[in-house]
């Protein structure tokens, strides 16, 4: 870990189990120097003793196993460093609750890889992962084509994998940025080139990583201020939450929303930090005061003025079921948007959408476990929220069904109160 990193960029690695994701990550981490010193060698001898052949996912595993002790957040995040760029991989391989994660937005992927075994071809999960990535909003990804040394290195496998993928993926509208044929046992396009797949002229794993973007600074997005709680101190209050996009700063004249009361901001106060900072942006925790008392209460979402989120109790949106019990139509279900929790129930299931070969079924009133639902919320009272293509985090919900998170989607269309919507 020599340089200090600049920036990072968080990817997801996802395919069907056993098409070689730790192999890949294995790989990733000991060609860029991610590993601690030693660490190689003492995996490779631990195998020789065990009389069986090393294999890079071995080493990605016991990374994990040292990288995870003492840590007790539910998702295993680790990074490796490549040309000035931390990547930090938001969900290991095989980890249970990655859909859980992904959905909920506890793991924000900006981009991601994508795994098919070239021997195995395109599978139900390579479907159901590459369509999931597209409802999440993950636009980009690069497909990564493994284990190339199983199928003699040949262009017309890869061809053939890469056509009908493609094909699949452009059925709702997502291109991946690269499809690199490797293989990540042999470490060929993962850091090196090689001459084994002479036809190939693209970008290695490494050179497509380096070519992905950082997402726009959130801070430059409008304010979205969710409050998260709101504390009494002397006589004041003070109201705290994270600021998911834009800035604030003293004097600033703050609407919320939906209780649509208004306020500027007296003072911004941040722990341990002296002089109080006048201002704060995307990704700061912060208590504000205000120069008015007015009753504020947690899941409201403070904006400024000129960009007010939408204020409904209806909207439609994309879900994605992990339910153990159906969804269904009429049912009471609590809403999450940011910090807001309201009750609701589904007005409309337009329809059920198959990841896997994207057939649709209409009239349905319920949802099973692990389909894909287009569908009208409505809420008991008036929600703030956002569209999920202008934000991220206020334009995503969870459904929480009894105590359990058991389904997520994002905000496609608003519905207003006065419009028909049955
Ligand atoms: P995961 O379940 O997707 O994390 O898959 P693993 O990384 O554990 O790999 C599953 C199996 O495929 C292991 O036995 C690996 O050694 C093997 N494997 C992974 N990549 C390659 C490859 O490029 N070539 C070959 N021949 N085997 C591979």
């Amino acid at each position: 870990h020599s340089s200090k990193p600049s920036e990072h960029l968080n990817i997801v690695i996802v395919g069907h189990v056993d098409h070689g994701k730790s192999t890949l990550l294995g790989r990733l981490y000991a060609d860029t120097g991610s590993l601690p010193d030693g660490k190689l060698e003492k995996v490779q001898a631990i195998c020789r003793q065990q009389g069986k052949e090393f294999e890079y996912a071995f080493l990605f595993d016991a990374f994990l196993e040292e990288q995870e002790q003492g840590i007790t957040i539910d998702t295993a995040r680790t990074f490796f460093i490549w040309q000035g760029r931390q990547y930090i991989i938001i969900d290991a391989p095989g980890h249970k609750e990655f859909l859980k994660n992904m959905i909920s937005g506890a793991a924000r992927a900006e981009a991601a890889l994508l795994l098919i075994d070239a021997l195995e071809g395109v599978k139900e999960q390579s479907k159901k992962h590459g369509y999931l990535l597209s409802l999440l909003g993950v636009r980009q990804f690069a497909v990564v084509v493994n284990k190339m040394d199983l199928v003699g290195y040949r262009q017309d496998v890869f061809d053939g994998i890469e056509k009908e993928y493609r094909e699949f993926l452009s059925q709702f509208g997502a291109v991946p940025e690269r499809v690199i044929p490797v293989s990540a046992k042999m470490g060929d396009n993962i850091a090196k080139r090689g001459s084994v797949m002479a036809w190939y002229d693209g970008p290695t794993v490494l050179d497509a990583l380096h070519l992905f973007k950082k997402e726009t600074a959130r801070s430059e997005q409008p304010l979205r201020f969710p409050i998260q709680d709101v504390y009494k101190f002397d006589a004041r209050r003070i109201i705290t939450g994270r600021i998911a996009a834009g800035r604030l700063k003293v004097g600033d004249h703050l609407v919320f929303s939906p209780s649509n009361k208004r306020a500027n901001i007296r003072s911004v106060e941040a722990f341990n930090i002296e002089p109080p900072p006048t201002g704060a942006e995307a990704g700061q925790s912060v208590g504000i005061t205000l120069d008015e008392q007015i009753f504020i209460e947690r899941g409201e979402i403070a904006t400024h003025q000129s960009q007010l989120p939408l204020v409904s109790t209806a909207f439609r949106a994309n879900l994605f079921w992990l339910g153990r019990r159906p969804l269904e139509k009429g049912r009471k279900y609590l809403l999450r948007v940011a910090t807001n929790e309201v009750d609701c129930e589904i007005a409309v299931i337009h329809k059920i959408i198959d990841t896997m070969d994207l057939a649709q079924q209409q009239g349905s009133t319920s949802v099973a476990r692990n389909q894909v639902a287009e569908l009208t919320v409505r809420t008991k009272a008036p929600v703030a929220f956002d569209l999920s293509s202008s934000f991220e985090a206020t334009g995503r919900f969870v459904l929480v069904d009894e105590y359990d998170i058991a389904g997520g989607g994002i905000v496609t269309e608003v519905i207003h109160d006065d419009q028909e919507f049955l």
